[in-house]
């Protein structure tokens, strides 16, 4: 009698362990669904960020050697007398973005946004 009793007890026993692990394993399965949509969203975000590259620095030691400034009106004619009116980044063959794009990458200055009315002795006409 004590050892059908023992028996009935180690089966309901096994079959709470069994629930138990199935829970834990639907636990870490939501825990791991959660994990990988915070990650994709960081990722994202990230990819945003990359995309959206910082914007040149006027004072950049490459920006200043090539007379880059943000309005091309503003360019040291002086001494970058290449500069006509009408010259800007927006319509130059290095830039990246749309010709209306406020801010673009330019194949000069890799890795930054350059202003669509921005200039530099680099320029180039687009075709
Ligand atoms: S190379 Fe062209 S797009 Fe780049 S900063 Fe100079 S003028 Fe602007």
């Amino acid at each position: 009698m004590m050892a059908l009793r023992q028996f009935y007890l180690n089966r309901a026993e096994t079959s709470e362990m069994k629930q138990n692990r199935i829970n834990i394993g639907r636990r870490d399965f939501l825990k791991a669904g959660a994990l990988a949509a915070a990650s994709a969203a960081i990722a994202g975000s990230a990819g945003k960020a990359a995309a959206q590259a910082a914007r040149l620095d006027e004072k950049d030691a490459q920006a200043q050697s090539l007379g880059y400034k943000h309005d091309a009106t503003k360019v040291d004619q002086a001494k970058f007398a290449k500069y006509q009116a009408g010259q800007n980044c927006a319509n130059c063959t290095f830039y990246q973005g749309k010709p209306t794009d406020a801010w673009g990458s330019c194949q000069i200055f890799a890795g930054k946004q350059v202003a669509g009315k921005g200039w530099c002795s680099a320029y180039v006409k687009k075709a």
